[in-house]
């Protein structure tokens, strides 16, 4: 079998998908032809699958180093629920179990182990780790080495020293959802990675509704949110503990089903918290951002901010959270003047890193102040809100997305033929000579050097759109590109030229219109109430009824066997079976989801409450 075959084969059979993801295969195909990777894809976009799956085709044993014990632990129990032999390494196991861990390792009964960076240099786990054949070291959340992202963690640095000991190097592949340009950079640099195959998907989830509210009562527009969703599963941030614990308490004399986590409660207290969320045992949990990282739980349905977050990493990071099963969540930010103060509060008395030099803290500081005036604005922007998030981690979005409460609320479909016309004509008239400034510079009428320079000002086109303000004569000239009537050449230069297109429009034989910004004031409009939906699918009521049948069989398989629910299937799988409701293993195998080993543990048992839905 070939290695595509391969891992198409390994795709179905464990994991129970069809295709791959947008970034997956190239990731696995550069592994597996020896190469670093720097994979950099939204959270739930599916990093795991990138590594897992080259490390069951690869000889020897892949190490995945993991920040934290509870991510660990997930995944582990994740591969072993579909059949693949792993294990984890960290802090969490007594000395006994860590030894018999090494020892079977040292057999060769893991593919795949799961190690905390502070391990890796300790003479026990050396001493093994110098004698196995390792294939590969996957890094995690790889933003971890760099001291300008977000959760700089100093064991991190630890990875290159381990790797420099081993014997052969092995391929170092490293995942993260954060990049910002310095990030990127140092994970490139301090994991030493040998010309890295860089894939980056993009950080748009379309999925996410976004929206920012500005309520005067904050507590009543949250109750009134989760009124408007019931049984769903939502996370509330709040920025303090002393928050976490009033919303928390409110919500619960409320009659919510609610659970709380902060970094002030022990430890235990914060594991089971934790779990009542996971398990589905409470549907909602208020949090500080403590809690998240390493949260694969896909059926959480939105995410609300009770107070605006310190930076948009952080805010993106926290919403990525939802709905990491692909379907449609809804992430709200409740924002008030206090949120700013108290954030920057936070920077002052930031002691956090007790590594910083003087110097670097003032850095750091300079960086966060910046950071916090780029979220502010996030909450005042009339724009599109998501494409002013892909805007700050360098990506180009569409100006509108039609999923955000700008979207919805301040855009309007405004005609922009005249406009449309003038630019092309001057792109013609000018002979096609000359760049976007130029172009948008003489139709608005500038009378710059530049301008006069290349006559521009003779143009016939000259002035002829002066009164059309200059952002808007940009946003026109972007959606020209978009819709291609215009093209730009691919140089440094940017020339623009005409295309198949353009002679249509200087003809008059196509209006052009475009979504754009309404100037008004800002709203306080609340998102359009949408229909109860089921992992955010519209079941109908037998639909409805089966999906509460399988997700009761799912509960006692899950309590049986001590695992979270979504990890025996997703939401996302049970809505798949009741829209197809298969009849046999054949066409159980076609739900998304269902893969041979998963259906040989439980497939007859869900067969068998489809089959016996109506007697
Ligand atoms: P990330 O680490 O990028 O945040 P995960 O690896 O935890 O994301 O994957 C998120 C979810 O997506 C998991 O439930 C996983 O099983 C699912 N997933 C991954 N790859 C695919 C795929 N090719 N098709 C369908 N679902 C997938
Ligand atoms: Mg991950
Ligand atoms: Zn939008």
């Amino acid at each position: 079998m070939t290695k595509t075959e391969e891992k198409y084969q390994i795709l179905k059979q464990y994991f129970g998908y069809e295709d791959f993801r947008p970034g997956q295969e190239k990731l696995i195909d550069s592994i597996l032809s020896g190469r670093d990777v720097l994979g950099i894809l939204p959270t739930g976009a599916g990093k795991s699958l990138c590594f897992q799956i080259p490390a069951l085709i690869m000889e020897g044993i892949t190490l995945v180093i993991s920040p934290l014990i509870s991510l660990m632990k997930d995944q582990v129990a994740s591969l072993n629920q579909v059949g693949i032999h792993a294990a984890f390494l960290n802090s969490s196991l007594t000395y006994g179990q860590y030894q018999k861990a090494l020892a079977f390792a040292a057999e060769g009964r893991y593919k795949i182990i799961y190690v905390a960076p502070e391990r890796l240099e300790t003479a026990e786990f050396l001493s093994f780790a110098l004698h196995a054949k390792i294939s590969m070291v996957a890094v995690d959340e790889a933003h971890c080495v760099s001291q300008w992202g977000q959760d700089f963690r100093p064991s991190y640095l630890k990875i290159t020293d381990f790797v420099d000991k081993l014997p052969v190097r092995p391929v170092i592949s490293a995942f993260t959802a954060t990049a910002t340009k310095e990030v990127r950079e140092d994970m490139i640099d301090i994991l030493m990675l040998r010309d890295p195959v860089l894939v980056t998907t993009g950080y748009d989830r379309p999925n996410l509704y976004l929206g920012v509210q500005t309520p005067k009562d904050k507590y009543s527009a949250l109750k009134q949110f989760v009124e408007m969703h019931p049984g769903q599963c939502g996370i509330i941030y709040c920025l303090t503990r002393k928050l976490v614990e009033e919303v928390c308490v409110r919500l619960e004399d409320d009659g919510f089903s609610v659970t709380r986590y902060h970094a002030g409660l022990s430890d235990k207290e914060r594991r089971e918290n934790q779990d009542d969320f996971i398990y589905d045992r409470k549907q909602i949990i208020v949090a500080t951002n403590a809690f998240g990282m390493g949260i694969d739980k896909s059926n959480v349905r939105y995410v609300v901010h009770y107070n605006m977050p310190k930076n948009l990493e952080s805010y993106y990071q926290e919403v990525g959270r939802c709905a990491r099963d692909g379907e449609p969540g809804e992430c709200i930010l409740f924002y008030s003047g206090q949120d700013v103060v108290t954030n920057q509060r936070f920077i002052e008395y930031n002691q956090d890193n007790e590594e910083l030099d003087d110097f670097t803290r003032a850095i750091v500081m300079e960086r966060d102040r910046e950071r916090l005036k780029k979220m502010t604005y996030y909450c005042f922007t009339n724009e599109c809100l998501r494409d002013y998030i892909l805007r700050y981690f360098g990506e180009y979005g569409s100006n509108y997305c039609g999923n955000c409460f700008n979207c919805l609320s301040q855009f309007e479909t405004v005609d922009v033929t005249v406009e449309a016309e003038k630019i092309t004509e001057c792109v013609k008239t000018s002979g096609q000579r000359y760049g976007i400034n130029v172009i948008l510079d003489t139709v608005h009428g500038a009378n710059t050097a530049k301008i006069r320079q290349y006559k521009m000002d003779k143009n016939p086109c000259y002035g002829t759109l002066a009164k059309v303000p200059a952002w808007r004569l940009r946003q026109i000239f972007n959606h020209l590109l978009l819709e291609e009537y215009l093209t730009t050449t691919n140089d440094e230069y940017m020339l623009v030229k005409l295309t198949e297109k353009s002679d249509s429009l200087l003809e008059g034989k196509v209006s052009v219109s475009m979504k754009m910004a309404k100037e008004q004031e800002k709203t306080e409009k609340t998102a359009v109430k949408k229909k109860k939906k089921t992992a955010g699918v519209l079941l109908s009521n037998e639909q409805e009824a089966l999906f509460e049948k399988l997700r009761q069989l799912r509960m006692e398989i899950a309590k049986e066997e001590k695992v979270p629910p979504y990890i025996v299937f997703s939401d996302k799988t049970l809505v798949h079976m009741c829209q197809v409701r298969p009849e046999n293993k054949a066409q159980m195998l076609k739900v998304s989801g269902v893969g041979e080993f998963k259906y040989q543990k439980y497939g007859e048992s869900f067969l068998e409450v489809i089959l016996n839905l109506h007697t």
